[in-house]
């Protein structure tokens, strides 16, 4: 017993000694969920860009009583449940405030599904500015990158949940005054908070601006996940070779063919290990009646993977996409360019 209580305080001791920082003990890679702390080795199978609810009135009129909780849920949870069932771990909710991110329902949703979730920080300009709040207009880049920072160091809306990402949004031409200035904004969050940049994008050209400005900025393309990717496949290689993520989110049972294709190609040029997948599914429709038409999560699982494993893409290559490029995309972590 004696020896027992002196190893426990030996222990005790070591984990809170300064001295594991100065000898350069690492910590191992993590991220926040709605419900906290988590190792990205602990992500496992994840879906990178999904939905739980959007709200297309505007940053104007969008308001939390637009939606009950108890009725999402119910909407929601058994589509949560099924890519529970087939292996997934983690989804990651890429809706941005002020078009309806709720993150006391996704902890709740979460609680309730055992997947993990992960919720952001940021806005969104894409759709001409719709779902901007005012003083997005107004403030100075480093102001809006205070707000968003804070809600890291603070948590989001006083509810001590922590972003787990930066979710941006762009036009698909060239990049605006203000689009430029939520990019230099996003830049300035990821090098205070170590949090990925995922911006929805769409074609090559806001892309390579926006890396662009984060180079300017001083932050590493590998730190930027392109949204929505679209392109011809060289294209797509192209802007990768930068060294940030190539987000193809959009897969659904009408496009199978053409994942595969863009998915062999891209393994054929070695950019496996830069390719994320995903269904930008979803969602909870507030104003709808039941909350509209629901597209589940299930795709890439049933129709995606064995399309690709006919195509001879292996476990391991199955693997890099659903888990290992995840975990390693979403660590938190500074990247200077
Ligand atoms: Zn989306």
């Amino acid at each position: 017993m004696a020896n027992h209580i002196s190893r426990r305080q030996f222990l005790t001791t070591l984990a809170i000694t300064p001295i594991m920082a100065s000898v350069g003990i690492s910590e191992e890679p993590y991220t926040y969920s709605v419900k906290g702390k988590i190792a990205a080795s602990a992500l496992g199978k994840s879906l990178i860009h999904e939905h739980v609810l959007v709200d297309f009135i505007g940053a104007e009129k969008i308001s939390p009583d637009r939606w009950k909780h108890d009725e999402v849920i119910r909407k929601v949870l058994p589509y949560l449940l099924e890519i529970k069932q087939r292996g997934i771990q983690t989804l990651i909710e890429c809706t941005p405030a002020f078009i309806g991110r709720d993150v006391v329902l996704l902890k709740k949703l979460s609680e309730q599904s055992g997947l993990n979730i992960l919720t952001n920080t940021g806005y969104y300009g894409a759709s001409d500015n719709k779902y901007l709040p005012q003083w997005a207009f107004t403030e100075t880049t480093e102001q809006l990158a205070s707000r968003w920072i804070a809600e890291f160091e603070h948590g989001i809306e006083g509810t001590g949940i922590r972003p787990g990402f930066i979710k941006t949004g762009v036009n698909s031409g060239a990049l605006s005054d203000l689009h430029q200035k939520l990019i230099r904004a996003a830049a300035l969050t990821h090098l205070k908070t170590g949090l990925t940049i995922c911006s929805h994008t769409g074609p090559a050209l806001p892309a390579r601006e926006e890396i662009e400005i984060l180079k300017q900025s001083g932050v590493s393309p590998s730190a930027f996940v392109w949204v929505h990717a679209s392109g011809s496949p060289e294209e797509l290689e192209s802007v990768g070779r930068s060294g940030c993520w190539i987000s193809l989110d959009g897969v659904n049972a009408d496009n199978i063919d053409k994942h595969v294709d863009l998915l062999t190609f891209l393994k054929n040029k070695s950019q496996l290990g830069r390719v994320l997948i995903s269904h930008d599914a979803g969602w909870y429709r507030p104003g709808e009646p039941g909350g509209g038409e629901f597209r589940g999560f299930t795709t890439i699982s049933d129709k995606l993977v064995p399309a690709l494993k006919a195509n001879s893409f292996t476990d391991a290559d199955i693997r890099t996409l659903m888990v290992t490029n995840p975990a390693e995309a979403f660590a938190i972590g500074i990247r200077k360019s």
